[in-house]
């Protein structure tokens, strides 16, 4: 680790009120001396951490603009280093500015994500309550903020940490009684292993069971809205993202592209794609949008067929739902203010989860949103038990969980203690694989990868 003196602006780059430039290092206040004048002449390195000062940032051309300046001395700052942090009037050239008089008096850039990699490096936080920092600022409803911010808290680390203490009790007994067997050491039992090996996997397995539905409320579903033409695809389009993003017409055939849209249904986000109306067409243009829509039908996470109420059932109708039995499908009956045509019976026959609607007085809508919380399982999902954030965490958590399930089945077939061990040791390293405190530098650099500069 470079442990130099970084500096960057933190807040998002663009106009407003305030633009925060973050300095952290051995040397953050001994620049901060160099580019902060305050009335009062005190110093940034006089100041005790946790104070704040006004006066002005300047560089060799003079003042450049007002600013707070904040001190926090290591290692309590975010970083675990002394950190200066200058708040300036948040311009665009500004901010650049206050940064480059930062660069001027001996810091260097900082690097994606380098405050928050110093902060894990420095051991203030542990990889997931880093991999969290993302997660947080990128959150987009309430669920995937609370989620975030219980994770940052340390809900993942708690438990990780947890199961890999009790993994380690098991392989110090484990080891001590093999390499000195003739010392007063307690005899391992088999039910000493048991034990707490079958309480780490229940709380892997509970970790895992919550993924797929805390990346629902985190990055959304893949949903796909289909149905034949003039069912009320894009009323419903409309209807859910709440504003005229489809064209609604009784002509059929108008959605001819695929119409996109991401948004939150209840704690879920959606993906959104309106899809034109799947039927036999001899329009050229309207095809393309046709093979698109089928196209797009089989990739999705989740899909939302809709049938017109008023109207019979007719081929289109079941094509689509065979092939809506083989998908995670909700069968959406619109149009539920006409009288009813369509053969309901025949689509209950074939899709579990029935949701009727009148997309163009918005009746059913809440009960739509119900159906798709309970499908993605988020009904249920308490953020404060600890969401895994990613794909890295998610096969740590189940490769520690395969070597668990290894050790278990030695135990029972009666293996010697060695294979459980050696199965043992196999999960804590995943483990502290997860928490990064064994991890290549390969990994971290990853991690810290999807970072952009100034967090
Ligand atoms: P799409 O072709 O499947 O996208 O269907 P549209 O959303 O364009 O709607 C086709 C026609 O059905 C339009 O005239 C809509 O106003 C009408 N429509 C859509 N939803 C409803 C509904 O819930 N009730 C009634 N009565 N008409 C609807």
């Amino acid at each position: 680790m470079n442990k130099s003196t970084v500096a960057a602006i933190s807040t998002a780059q663009g106009e407003g009120g305030i633009g925060v430039i973050r300095i952290s290092g051995d040397k953050a206040l001994e620049i901060a001396d160099k580019i902060f004048i305050s009335p009062s002449n005190k110093k940034p390195s006089q100041m005790k951490g946790y104070t704040a000062a006004f006066g002005r940032v300047v560089d060799d051309e003079g003042a450049v603009d007002e600013a707070v300046l904040l001190v926090f001395r290591a290692p309590h700052s975010y970083t675990g280093e002394d950190v200066a942090e200058l708040s300036c009037h948040g311009g665009i050239y500004l901010t650049k500015r206050v940064l480059r008089a930062a660069l001027q008096a001996g810091a260097s850039p900082a690097e994606p994500g380098e405050f928050t990699k110093r902060a894990f490096l420095n051991g203030k936080i542990d990889l997931t309550e880093a991999e969290s920092v993302i997660d947080l600022i990128t959150a987009k409803s309430k669920s995937a903020a609370r989620a975030a911010l219980c994770v940052k808290e340390g809900a993942v680390r708690k438990k990780i940490n947890l199961v890999k203490e009790n993994l380690l009790t098991v392989t110090a007994h484990l080891s001590a009684w093999a390499d000195y067997p003739e010392e007063d050491i307690a005899e391992v039992t088999d039910d000493m292993i048991f034990e707490p090996c079958s309480k780490a996997k229940a709380v892997l397995e509970n970790l895992l069971s919550t993924y797929d539905s805390g990346q629902a409320v985190k990055r959304g579903i893949d949903t796909v809205i289909a149905g034949k033409p003039n069912v009320g695809k894009s009323t419903l389009m409309n209807l859910l993202s709440g504003c005229e993003k489809s064209i609604v017409t009784d002509i059929p055939g108008t959605t001819r592209d695929i119409v996109e849209e991401t948004v939150l249904a209840g704690d879920v986000i959606l993906r959104l794609s309106d899809t034109a109306g799947l039927r036999d067409t001899q329009d050229a243009v309207e095809k393309i949008g046709v093979d698109k829509a089928k196209k797009r039908l089989e990739q999705c996470s989740l899909l939302l067929a809709v049938f017109d109420n008023s109207r019979e059932l007719d081929e289109e109708d079941k094509k689509l739902i065979k092939t809506a039995s083989d998908l995670p499908c909700i069968a959406v009956i619109n149009k539920t203010d006409l009288p009813n045509s369509a053969d309901i019976s025949y689509i209950s026959d074939n899709i579990s989860n029935i949701v009727y609607i009148s997309a163009s007085n918005g009746d059913g809508r809440n009960e739509l949103i119900s159906a798709i919380e309970k499908l993605a399982g988020t009904t249920g999902l308490n953020p404060s038990e600890g969401i895994l954030s990613n794909e890295r965490q998610r096969l740590a958590v189940s490769n520690a969980l395969g070597s668990i399930t290894e050790a278990l089945s030695a135990l029972s077939s009666g293996m010697t203690y060695d294979a459980v061990t050696v199965s043992l040791e196999d999960a804590i390293s995943e483990l502290m694989e997860l928490t990064g405190e064994k991890t290549s530098d390969e990994v971290i650099d990853r991690v810290f990868h999807n970072f952009c500069v100034g967090k």
